[in-house]
């Protein structure tokens, strides 16, 4: 080996340390994210963590981690030891965290070309008779960036519940050798958990309805039978870990008592929300502008102006048509309730407020104003951005980039040959390639990343903050990936492969960076295909 690639070697060594560090610091904040109550118990901890990280990094010349380190621990420096976290502060830590986790989630930064970096924390598990096909799926679900251990007897795989509980798990009904087997020992794990895991169940010889019935009582999700297809599969772990991460509801609460106000927060907060709370109804436009509420909280009178005006001018800005608005009084009289829903409001809470009524309300309306803003932007097959809300996406994020002065990438993607995929093994088999195109985009690309479904076979990705040669980077590698993935087709399988172009922006319009990044997509394809090229 010569000197250089010692070096190199040694260099991704050494990287891998620190972003293994970050994780640690990533898991910790989780943790106090998640049980606030307990978050002082985690205090020391988390810095002692972040600590060594910047150490780490300092050591390692890893100057983006390092920086990100310090910036938390300087923050962490304004949090007492054993106290609780307040609210302002926990902001600015969770900006901080981003900027870490983004630091670490782009991979490209040392370059190394291993198997991808598990985003996941939580595992799949793997209960099959069959040890081989159960290693198969394992690296299937491996290129999607889901953590999949198998296991080959019972108590291995109660046992590792009880270390991790893993996400979902895939278990054979006859797992353990006897009929039945595999689903006497699910009822005997749900018992020791609080909620359920959800399980896919398998069979290849029994698919009678008492059996379906039985594994259904025990959290059996789904049912295979007689086999497992590997690609439904992925898309039903997807589900539920997307299940899993649903963003909390945003509530901005205008009421003039700061009491009533301060009662409200805390019981939206207790539920999991994101409450934002305002006294005065002259900050309304500021509010809506800077915190982007996708639920409205309204007191009904108050000095200078009623909830019933505030909600008018609400609605008079497009942006803000469709957002539910929830008005809170002690009116009772039911006539004068409804005239206040006839002027743009959408249900009414008497005071004193039931906190259970009021977040069963607000569950309500944020999940049907959430299904239809996703019908209004997302594309149904795949569950992407649609070609406009994709555009919208870009001229935002062009302002956001002259605003603060950053990179910013635009790159399209067109899978090669398409139509010979749909010709030779159908049109079902073609969508479920783009459906797993576009998992694979969504496991691998940044949070901060947009990913539209421009066309048929073409997808669009907004990389904000990021130089061109790492977009170029990023994508030749979940190229090649993409590459070798096996799609499976009934007892065949094949391979796709997809052309990629981006261009970088430079102050021009979005309509022109679209058009660069087009034409290169075109020399991709003029060279041949299975490439990505850098619009100059
Ligand atoms: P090239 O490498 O030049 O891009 O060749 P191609 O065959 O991929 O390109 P072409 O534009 O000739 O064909 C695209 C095909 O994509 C044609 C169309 O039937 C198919 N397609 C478009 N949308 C969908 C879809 O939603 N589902 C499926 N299964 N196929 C689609
Ligand atoms: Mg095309
Ligand atoms: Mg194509």
């Amino acid at each position: 080996m010569n000197d250089e690639s010692q070096k190199e070697k040694l260099r991704q060594h050494f990287a891998r340390r620190v972003t293994t560090q970050a994780r640690v610091v990533l898991d910790t904040w989780q943790k106090i994210h998640e049980d606030r109550e307990k978050a002082a118990v985690h205090r020391g901890e988390f810095i002692a963590a972040t600590d060594k990280l910047v150490r780490y990094a300092q050591r390692f010349e890893m100057a983006g981690h390092a920086e990100a380190g310090q910036a938390i621990l300087e923050l962490t420096n304004h949090w007492e030891a054993g106290s609780m976290l307040d609210e302002s502060l926990e902001r600015k830590l969770r900006d901080a965290i981003e900027t870490l986790s983004q630091s670490t989630l782009r991979r490209t930064d040392f370059n190394n070309s291993e198997t991808p970096h598990q985003f996941r924390r939580t595992p799949v598990y793997i209960a099959l008779a069959n040890q081989e096909m159960a290693g198969r799926l394992i690296r299937q679900l491996e290129f999607f960036g889901f953590r999949a251990s198998a296991f080959a007897t019972a108590q291995d795989l109660t046992e590792a519940c009880a270390l991790h509980k893993p996400e979902t798990i895939l278990v054979d009904v006859n797992f353990g050798g006897t009929p039945n087997a595999g689903i006497a020992t699910i009822e005997h794990l749900q018992e020791r958990h609080d909620t359920p895991i959800p399980i896919i169940f398998m069979s290849d010889e029994d698919g009678s309805i008492e059996t379906r019935l039985q594994a259904s009582r025990c959290g059996g999700e789904e049912f295979f039978f007689p086999a497992v297809d590997p690609g439904q599969l992925i898309e039903k772990i997807e589900t539920y870990t997307h299940g899993n991460t649903v963003e909390p509801y945003k509530v901005l609460v205008l009421d003039d008592s700061r009491a009533q106000a301060k009662y409200m927060e805390t019981v939206l907060k207790k539920a999991g929300m994101v409450a934002h709370i305002i006294t005065d109804p002259m900050q309304i436009i500021h509010a809506l502008e800077e915190f982007s509420p996708e639920i409205i909280i309204l007191d009904m009178y108050m000095p200078g102006c009623t909830g019933m005006e505030i909600a008018r001018v609400i609605r008079q800005q497009d942006r803000f048509h469709s957002v539910p608005i929830i008005y809170l009084s002690a009116e009772e009289d039911v006539s004068k309730q409804l005239h206040a829903m006839s002027l743009g409001g959408d249900d009414f809470l008497t005071k004193p407020i039931d906190p259970k009524h009021l977040i069963a309300t607000i569950h309500n309306r944020g999940r049907r104003a959430r299904s239809l803003l996703a019908l209004m932007i997302r594309d149904s097959l795949t569950g992407l951005f649609n070609h406009t809300h994709t555009l919208h996406l870009l001229d935002q994020e062009i302002v956001r980039s002259r605003q603060k002065d950053q990179p910013l990438c635009f790159a399209m993607i067109d899978i090669d040959f398409f139509k010979k995929v749909n010709d030779t093994f159908g049109h079902p088999i073609g969508d479920r390639v783009l459906r797993s195109l576009s998992m694979f985009l969504k496991q691998r690309l940044r949070k901060t990343d947009h990913i539209g479904r421009y066309g048929g076979e073409e997808f669009a990705i907004i990389l904000p903050n990021t130089r061109p040669s790492d977009a170029r980077n990023v994508l030749n590698e979940i190229r090649e990936r993409f590459s070798e993935l096996q799609q499976p087709a009934g007892d065949r399988e094949f391979h796709v492969t997809f052309s990629c172009g981006i261009a970088a922006w430079n102050s021009e319009s979005s309509q022109a960076l679209c058009e660069r990044a087009d034409r290169a997509l075109y020399t991709s394809k003029e060279h041949g295909r299975n490439c990505v090229t850098l619009a100059d």
